[in-house]
């Protein structure tokens, strides 16, 4: 059963403040590309009350913040790529579409490492990796239009898999915000960025159940063969 409540136009409103009313919507024809992922059928479809785009994990935390007083349920959303059916807000309320947050945020060609924002279009890393003759090899075949983030949260991969391994081979440090809109760090940049319990293998393939990543630090990216 569905315990949980609604937007209501005071949270609405609350919701402009943090991410501008250009960032929320709410009007039924604009919401259908939110009700759905990949998957084809009318019943792997359910409409949000609202989506909210933020700009910054201080946005996502902000909003995560009110739905988690207002006990309203928070679907994260990536490209909208999946085929599972885990970006569809089949309990309503609000779809956090991380769209907006699609800027490489460090390149550290000497460590091999790349520091992204969750959507970032996974093929964009390698369009810039190339430019070095190097590659990430952990990507899903929808490349093209998946996001990194949503990679992440599917534990994705694609043609590589067999020789080099899934994202989560990957993922050395997750920027995340927890549903009561704290801001973590996990692991790191640095291999080394090892100690305690190892939180990354845990959001890895959480599938936006535990937390939404807002930043992904890459690494072990390899030279390119050819
Ligand atoms: C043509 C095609 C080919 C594909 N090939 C492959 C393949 O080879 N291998 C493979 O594994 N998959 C494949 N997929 C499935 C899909 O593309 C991947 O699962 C991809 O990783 C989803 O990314 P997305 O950004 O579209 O995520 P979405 O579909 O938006 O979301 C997927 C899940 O991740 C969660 N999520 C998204 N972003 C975040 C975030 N920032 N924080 C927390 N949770 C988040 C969502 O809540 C949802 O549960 C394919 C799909 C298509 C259409």
């Amino acid at each position: 059963m569905n315990t949980f409540n609604t937007v209501t136009l005071s949270i609405l409103s609350d919701l402009e403040d943090i991410v501008g009313t250009i960032n929320i919507i709410t009007d039924k024809e604009q919401l259908f590309p939110y009700s759905h992922d990949e998957v084809p059928g009318k019943k792997y479809r359910a409409f949000p009350d609202v989506v909210v785009k933020p700009a910054s994990a201080e946005e996502v935390a902000a909003v995560m913040k009110i739905a988690h007083v207002h006990h309203l349920p928070v679907t994260p959303r990536g490209a909208g790529t999946g085929l599972a059916g885990g970006a569809v807000p089949v309990y309503g309320g609000i779809v956090l579409s991380l769209e907006r947050m699609d800027r490489i945020l460090d390149y550290d060609l000497a460590n091999l490492t790349i520091t992204v924002e969750p959507g970032v279009i996974t093929k964009t890393i390698n369009e810039r990796l190339a430019r070095d003759n190097l590659f990430y090899p952990g990507y899903p075949m929808s490349k093209e239009s998946c996001s990194v983030g949503g990679n992440v949260a599917t534990n994705a991969g694609g043609g590589h898999a067999v020789k080099y391994g899934v994202t989560g081979r990957y993922v050395l440090g997750l920027e995340v915000v927890l549903p009561t809109g704290e801001i973590m760090q996990i692991g790191g940049k640095r291999v080394k960025d090892v100690t305690g319990y190892n939180l990354v293998s845990l959001l890895v393939g959480s599938e936006g159940t535990l937390a939404v990543i807002t930043t992904v630090c890459s690494g072990n990216i390899m030279p390119f063969f050819g």
